[in-house]
């Protein structure tokens, strides 16, 4: 194939665009991602040699070396990995074919530093070499193809490429950047040592740059040795040497690692630029033999609502890379977690298929899961200093210190996602269910859990009470909270999406049943007295008739018409029964245009109620049983069926 100019798609060339204008406070990001798609080459050659061993050809050893040319002004990044065909090249350095990327474009919002955080996370790869070379040579063969099959791929990193077969001995890729001159302190043995040391130490593959000596210059004085010589410089060697620890960290004992050699692992393998919030690191004996290094980030990604997102998990078996993604190794509801899992047991060519039916897989799944919950256990234990104390520094270990408000933290970011495991993880149901955390009408923060709840619970109460709402704001003021308030009876306050499909799950919490204060009958059980509950009967057996003639009014919007002991100021609201979707849910799968059942509510009126009173004998009485239903409606965050007719029966009133 001779010399042929392909345009870049028209995505690319916008991030090349991105790229070589915003990133310039992170520039040296550019040597990891180069690295890390070297690394990437090798692993898929080992991986297709399992079945082919001849791609090894006659280098079995895999390696990245790096060099540089300053005469030149070039670095150069050489792996033997893969390599790629010229329609491969085209393809892959031509286009962006990952959906990921297309959805970073789409998230960019023009602010320099949010945005390189993006690139961080999705991981642009490739084109970050544009941020200091103004033009990129990549000579690449792929394994086991002729050494005729070779390609040339040149761009400038604007509108263009261009690709040439070439003749090229050696199998993988050599990616050769022609450094911008405000970019050439790179090519610098010690500057790129540091950056490898930085970003890739925990790279599994040696990375190799050729030694240097120090080497004197020549005679200051020919004739007279003794003058001594100019200063000479550093003059490469012709000797490679390692420059990366290549030993992959999960391997090594959890005392050799320290605190930042962890975290720059996390940062590597998750593309994430802050901490972790935690981690945890074991080997697992017994059944299956596996290393565990498991991490909490810090903040969520963009797309954990996604629920394509796939497991953060990479999969190695005895070192060797199998995948990444690896979503058979932990539950969807833990999909946040990221990191490695090292299988002693599992055969190399393990497919995604052949993950889901192992034993060994499911038995790192379990395990994987419960070393997560206990990790958020301890991390929930440890919350809030104990009350006791005032002198918190006197009686917590700086361990114990360093952990006080991360579980909160966590929660804030995750508690959502947690939540899904409560259906979909009933072996661990009850762990989960401790980790709950809600606002209440004594918490405006999110951080009461039921035990706390049942620790406060009034003498005489028997039940979990928790109203679920769109907002905190309606959730406070809903007017089936009133009596509680009244009561100074605590009520949990759910706002969560998920919240309510959750609850499903969990009926009750250690021997005490939840309940919901918009569901059923009203019934305070022994918080209410002998007296109340007098009045209560009294008031619904003087209100019979027009409660009849409510009903009859509104039979085409409410289940039931009956009087409540549950309102104090409003005149009424509306219930649905024990068993019933709430009004919100309804709403909401409405809103995501799912099929929702017709919930037909109650409507419940308070009799102590001016409003309420004045219904007896009224001329608009049909007109009032209206605005009292569309009221309670709007009240809890719904709208009336026919907002104008409310609107002409309120005026007309008002007038
Ligand atoms: P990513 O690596 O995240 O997929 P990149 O833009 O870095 O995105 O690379 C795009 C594709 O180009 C890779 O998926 C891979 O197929 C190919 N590629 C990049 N570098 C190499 C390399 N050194 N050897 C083989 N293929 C490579």
């Amino acid at each position: 194939m001779s010399k042929q100019t392909h345009a870049f798609q028209a995505e690319v060339a916008q991030l090349l665009h991105l790229v070589t204008h915003s990133l310039y406070s992170n520039q040296e990001i550019f040597l990891r991602e180069l690295i890390s798609n070297a690394s990437d080459a090798c692993d898929k050659l080992r991986f297709e040699a399992l079945n082919n061993n001849a791609l090894y050809e006659d280098a079995p050893e895999l390696q990245v070396r790096l060099s540089f040319d300053k005469a030149a002004k070039t670095l150069t990044i050489t792996d033997n990995g893969i390599g790629m065909t010229a329609q491969e090249a085209i393809d892959h350095l031509g286009t962006i074919a990952k959906s990921g990327t297309k959805d970073f474009m789409s998230k960019l919002s023009g602010d320099q530093k949010s945005d390189a955080q993006l690139i961080g996370q999705f991981g642009v790869g490739f084109y970050s070499g544009f941020i200091v070379a103004e033009k990129i040579t990549v000579e690449t063969r792929r394994a086991g193809a002729a050494a005729a099959e070779g390609v040339r791929w040149i761009s400038g990193g604007t509108g263009d490429f261009e690709v040439e077969t070439i003749h090229r001995a050696e199998r993988g890729t050599s990616v050769i950047l022609h450094l911008r001159e405000e970019a050439l302190e790179y090519a610098n043995t010690w500057k790129l040592k540091e950056i490898v040391g930085k970003y890739s130490d925990h790279i599994s593959l040696p990375i190799l740059m050729e030694k240097e000596e120090w080497q004197d210059g020549e005679l200051i004085d020919p004739s007279n040795e003794e003058a001594g010589r100019k200063p000479g410089g550093m003059v490469k060697t012709g000797e490679w040497e390692t420059i990366n620890k290549a030993s992959a960290l999960w391997t090594r004992p959890k005392k050799d690692i320290t605190d930042e050699q962890y975290a720059d692992f996390y940062k590597q393998i998750s593309r994430d630029f802050e901490a972790p919030l935690t981690w945890t690191h074991n080997r697992v004996e017994g059944s299956t033999e596996y290393t565990q290094l498991l991490y909490i980030p810090g903040k969520a990604p963009q797309d954990l609502w996604n629920r394509d997102k796939k497991a953060g998990i990479k999969l190695y078996v005895k070192r060797v890379f199998i995948m990444d993604e690896a979503e058979a190794l932990m539950p969807s509801y833990l999909r946040f977690v990221k990191g490695v899992v090292d299988s002693a047991d599992l055969p190399l060519n393990v497919s995604r298929e052949l993950l889901q039916e192992s034993r060994d897989v499911k038995a790192i799944r379990e395990g994987c899961t419960k070393r997560v919950l206990s990790m958020l256990e301890d991390l929930a234990k440890h919350d809030k200093a104990p009350e006791s104390s005032d002198e918190v520094t006197d009686v917590l270990s700086d361990e114990d210190k360093a952990k006080l408000g991360q579980y909160s933290k966590f929660y804030a970011e995750f508690g959502a996602v947690l939540k899904e495991g409560l259906g979909e993880d009933f072996g661990n149901k009850d762990r989960l269910s401790k980790l709950l955390r809600f606002a209440s009408t004594t918490s405006d923060t999110v951080s009461v859990s039921f035990a706390d709840y049942k620790a406060r619970i009034k003498e005489g109460q028997d039940a979990i009470y928790y109203i679920t709402a769109d907002t905190l704001a309606a959730a406070k003021n809903s007017p089936q909270l009133e009596v509680f308030k009244k009561k100074g009876i605590e009520v949990l306050l759910m706002t969560d999406r998920v919240d309510e499909w959750a609850l499903n799950f969990v009926h009750e919490f250690d021997g005490t049943p939840l309940q919901s204060v918009a569901k059923g009958a009203f019934d305070l059980g022994k918080l209410q007295d002998e007296e109340e509950k007098k009045a209560a009967e009294d008031a619904a057996e003087t209100f019979k008739p027009v409660l009849a003639k409510l009903k009859e009014a509104l039979k085409d919007k409410a289940e039931d018409v009956r009087v409540t002991s549950r309102l104090v100021d409003s005149p009424a609201c509306l219930v649905v029964t024990d068993d019933g979707m709430s009004m919100q849910l309804a709403r909401m799968l409405k809103q995501a245009g799912q099929q929702a059942p017709e919930v037909k509510p109650v409507l419940e009126v308070n009799p102590e109620h001016a409003l309420v009173k004045k219904l007896d004998g009224s001329v608009h009485f049909h007109d009032l049983a209206h605005i009292l239903f569309d009221q309670a409606l709007l009240a809890e965050g719904g709208l009336p069926e026919d907002p104008a007719a409310y609107v002409k029966r309120v005026n007309a009133l008002l007038s």
